[in-house]
């Protein structure tokens, strides 16, 4: 998801620089064969349907370490990336996560070249909350995952949530009812009233998996659509 992406024709190639941030990785080309994806997309083209070009991307946000978000941070190769400190120490170097009920959500090639990154200029381990950049600040809100953060964004409408997994669907945070996949249950009723209370409104804290974010808002490009 491209959290600062304009529509291209009103995007000069500076301006274009500066907006290259993006919200986890998506999901590489070879991964998606392997799994049979239907309906796949490769990120990278996603990306170029809005004129930013996945070198150009600066600053990658990964939210949690489930493969159908981070599996595609190779995509790209210019970005720092970002992620809680306890998230990566869980999912890349805690046994436990390598158990089958964990490792089901992994793609360990993937999780190889996050480790690869500890300590290189190309990785800032985030501890709890923090502005990251300018009006972008990572919350962290596990429940779904070890240490999944959240990313609010200010926008002219407010604090907008990029919630990902915290909520898959709006449903379930309608109705305050988690997806089924949850390590920590009381952990994330807490993240869920964090985060609605940093939104502006309800209707700015996003989930990570409802096609309404496809249907029910302004296309700017195929398959690409402003939330806000
Ligand atoms: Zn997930």
């Amino acid at each position: 998801m491209a959290l600062h992406a304009n529509h291209p024709r009103e995007l000069t190639p500076a301006a274009r620089a500066a907006c290259a941030r993006i919200v986890d990785a998506g999901i590489p080309p070879e991964l998606a064969g392997e799994k049979k994806l239907a309906g796949y997309v490769n990120p990278v083209e996603v990306l170029s349907r809005i004129g930013v070009k996945a070198e150009e991307v600066r600053h990658l946000i990964l939210t949690h370490i489930h493969w159908d978000h981070s599996s595609g941070v190779g995509l790209f190769p210019n970005a720092t990336v970002y992620v809680q400190e306890d998230e990566f120490n869980f999912a890349i170097k805690d046994p436990i996560a390598r158990r089958p009920a964990f490792a089901a959500t992994a793609d360990p090639k993937s999780k190889d070249y996050i480790a690869s990154l500890e300590r290189t200029k190309r990785m800032i381990l985030v501890k709890g909350d923090r502005e990251i950049l300018p009006g972008i600040e990572c919350l962290l809100a596990p429940g779904h995952t070890v240490a999944l953060q959240a990313v609010a964004v200010k926008t002219r409408r407010g604090t907008a949530i990029v919630g990902s997994d915290c909520a898959h669907t709006f449903q379930n945070y309608r109705e305050d009812w988690p997806s089924c996949l949850i390590v920590d249950l009381i952990g994330w009723m807490k993240s869920y009233d964090k985060l609605r209370k940093k939104a502006s409104s309800p209707d700015l804290l996003f989930p990570g998996h409802d096609s309404l974010m496809s249907s029910n808002y302004p296309e700017v490009a195929k398959d690409v659509t402003r939330l806000v």
